[in-house]
């Protein structure tokens, strides 16, 4: 979907008179490139070397700064820095040296990917300040950086290696082309190799909302990347629910996400026409906005039931006997509302920033089944849901962001189904923004 203002600024009238353009962002299709151009590896963490061979194993070119930095960065389409044995302020001084450069030569869509350690999992002061200090440089970056670049971190624990690799591919790919400004931790669960063109061949995954805008992109991302998709919308969408179903090759199942019997549904349906249940999004949701002083019950109850008090309920179910399978994939949808707060929203805020907490209490209960639990928090998105923001909140939600544009649902479903990959096995509890550096809650 592209805006009016969009198409405006790209017209050839207002290319010829220098309107400043909004990147075209490198959205990842099967079969591209891992990145444009080489990589430039450095930092000589405990990671550069694996990250070094399994580049080249994928096809990715790397160089080293082993010479000159200038040099070596020379027209590169991404860096990853690796200073994940950082333990001194003085030792974040090879980010100025070798990123200051990497970064004046990245190409258009370049990525810069820092690796760290969690600071959770050190306990000298002076390291966890120094590791904590990783935050404050990416986020910053992806502030400086233009041009559809992005820059992300990846705080490991231990040894993380498979999470690591994962969480690098993931960042330096198409797939995570708004996303940016972004920290994610892994931590030392292994996984095994996914068939890199479709990594979820074989699964089967419930989306929730699945008849329109983000649910029904979800639903064709997985499907394209192998998974066979249970469409799941209100019996009012159920014809748009059932040509998505249709379109991606799935069944569809008409629930009220809010119905006591929702989750046992899921589950039934689920397995008794596929076989099993690996992943389940939990992304219907409704907005019901009004300022806290003229919000009636009915849009307060209405919002946290649909958003919050349906996954609780739904996941009781969703996890008990014969549900989930080991090894399965819970992926909720927040969003940056319920981290920044929004005017207007404090029924949708509360819910979405319940979500969070949810995903974070969630996935330590769950971890010793291999399952894991997360969270995307999308920014400003083009669906129907933001088409009806009046125009000039509309404008400044979508231009107020370090790649000065909206989200595609696409961007959305790409985190959300990196989450669900064999791969990701490592990725639990984490809330991803989905919101090009979004300056709300910034
Ligand atoms: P949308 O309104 O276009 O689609 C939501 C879908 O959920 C609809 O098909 C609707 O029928 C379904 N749904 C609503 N209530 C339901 C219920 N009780 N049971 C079953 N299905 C139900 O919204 P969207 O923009 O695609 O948003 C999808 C998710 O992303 C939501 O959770 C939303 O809060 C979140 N989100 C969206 C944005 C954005 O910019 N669009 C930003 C942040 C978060």
């Amino acid at each position: 979907m592209t805006d009016l203002f969009t198409t405006i600024v790209r017209s050839p009238v207002a290319q010829k008179v220098g309107v400043p353009q909004p990147t075209r962002l490198r959205r990842y299709e099967p079969g591209m490139p891992l990145c444009e151009g080489p990589v430039l590896v450095a930092g000589g963490g405990r990671f550069a070397e694996a990250i070094t061979s399994w580049l080249g194993t994928v096809g990715v070119p790397t160089v080293t700064a082993a010479g000159d930095a200038a040099d070596a960065a020379a027209k590169v389409g991404a860096v990853v820095l690796d200073l994940s044995a950082a333990t001194d302020p003085s030792d974040l001084d090879a980010l100025r040296l070798l990123g200051a450069p990497a970064v004046k030569a990245l190409k258009r869509n370049g990525r810069v990917v820092v690796i760290g350690t969690d600071p959770d999992t050190l306990s000298e002061v002076a390291e966890v300040a120094t590791q904590r200090a990783l935050e404050g440089v990416v986020r910053s970056i992806g502030k400086e950086l233009r041009a559809g670049a992005t820059a992300n971190l990846v705080l490991a624990q231990g040894e993380a290696r498979d999470g690591v690799r994962s969480a690098v591919e993931f960042f330096l790919s198409g797939r995570s082309a708004y996303v940016d400004g972004q920290v994610v931790r892994v931590d030392e669960t292994t996984s095994g190799d996914a068939d890199a063109l479709r990594p979820l061949a074989g699964k089967v995954a419930v989306v929730t909302g699945a008849a329109r805008g983000i649910g029904a992109e979800i639903a064709r991302v997985m499907a394209r990347d192998g998974a066979t998709v249970v469409a799941v919308d209100i019996p009012a969408a159920g014809d748009a629910l059932a040509a998505v179903a249709n379109e991606v090759k799935g069944t569809a199942l008409q629930l009220d996400v809010t119905s006591d019997d929702a989750g046992s549904r899921i589950v039934e349906h689920a397995t008794s026409r596929h076989g099993g249940l690996d992943i389940v999004v939990h992304n219907a949701g409704i907005t019901r906005d009004k300022l806290l002083v003229n919000m009636d019950e009915d849009r307060w109850r209405s919002v946290i039931d649909v958003n919050l008090r349906s996954v609780l309920r739904m996941n009781e179910a969703i996890l008990g006997e014969g549900g989930l399978a080991a090894g399965g994939r819970i992926v909720c949808v927040a969003s940056i509302a319920g981290i920044a707060g929004n005017r207007g929203q404090t029924n949708y805020g509360a819910s979405k920033a319940g979500v969070i907490g949810l995903v974070s209490a969630l996935s330590r209960q769950v971890a010793d089944r291999g399952i894991t639990v997360n969270a995307v928090a999308p920014g400003f998105i083009e669906t129907e849901m933001t088409a009806r923001i009046p125009f000039a909140t509309r404008e400044i939600g979508r231009r107020m962001n370090s790649l000065q544009q909206g989200g595609h649902p696409k961007d959305v479903a790409e985190t959300i189904a990196w989450f669900a990959q064999p791969g990701a096995a490592a990725v639990t509890g984490q809330v991803v923004r989905v919101c090009g550096q979004s300056l709300l809650g910034a």
